[in-house]
């Protein structure tokens, strides 16, 4: 039997990493939408994650005629009444880096204090088949709190503020495998993999 093929909608190196770390024990051929020629960027328009998430899922399935998952996620933090939200990965401006994005949001929580920094990532999951139907779509969150010093090299975003309480580490300090088992995007991911495998038949 052929290994299913699945395109991630994204062209964020680590969030790819992550996803294909998350897939491949499925048997499914993950890859990322940037292998391929001639597929214009989603334009992100929609009100919510999961607007946002079957966006990305359909356009892309139906320019490529293949499954295709679309993710999409972010920050949200109490204090700023849930922003970033779906801005989080153009929080300071189109030409937003990660780095300026933690910036700002340490500038934004200046009088915030430490009692008051709770927050949570969001990560919604859409798969769509190769007509541009979604088939799947699930969500799953995070929570944490804002720590206003960088602690640690790993993953990306805010994971360098993103504090674990009950792990007393940010997401920069916790190992790969530690954020593959607890992080929004592999909760998401533990819910959908079952259905996604019954669907592709990897
Ligand atoms: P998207 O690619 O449009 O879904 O935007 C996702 C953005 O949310 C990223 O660029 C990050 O700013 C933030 N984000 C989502 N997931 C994570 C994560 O696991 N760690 C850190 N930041 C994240």
């Amino acid at each position: 039997m052929t290994t299913p093929l699945l395109v991630i909608a994204s062209r964020n190196v680590k969030k790819v990493g992550e996803i294909a770390e998350l897939l491949a024990p499925r048997g499914v051929d993950v890859r990322s939408v940037s292998e391929f020629d001639g597929v214009p960027d989603v334009v992100e328009d929609g009100t919510t994650f999961g607007e946002n998430a079957a966006l990305k899922a359909t356009q892309t399935a139906r320019i490529l005629g293949q499954w295709a998952l679309g993710e999409d996620s972010g920050l949200c933090v109490d204090a700023l009444d849930g922003e970033p939200g779906i801005y989080s990965a153009r929080f300071s401006g189109e030409e937003a880096t990660d780095q300026a994005n933690n910036q700002l949001l340490i500038e934004r929580l200046a009088d915030v204090p430490s009692t008051r920094r709770g927050a949570h990532y969001v990560c919604h999951v859409a798969v769509s088949d190769p007509e541009g139907g979604v088939r799947l779509s699930v969500e799953a969150n995070c929570h944490g709190r804002i720590v206003d010093q960088p602690r640690g090299e790993n993953g990306f975003g805010y994971d360098p503020h993103f504090l674990l309480p009950e792990y007393h580490r940010t997401f920069g300090e916790l190992a790969a495998v530690v954020k593959r088992h607890l992080s929004h995007r592999a909760r998401a991911f533990e819910r959908l993999i079952p259905e996604l495998v019954g669907i592709l038949g990897g």
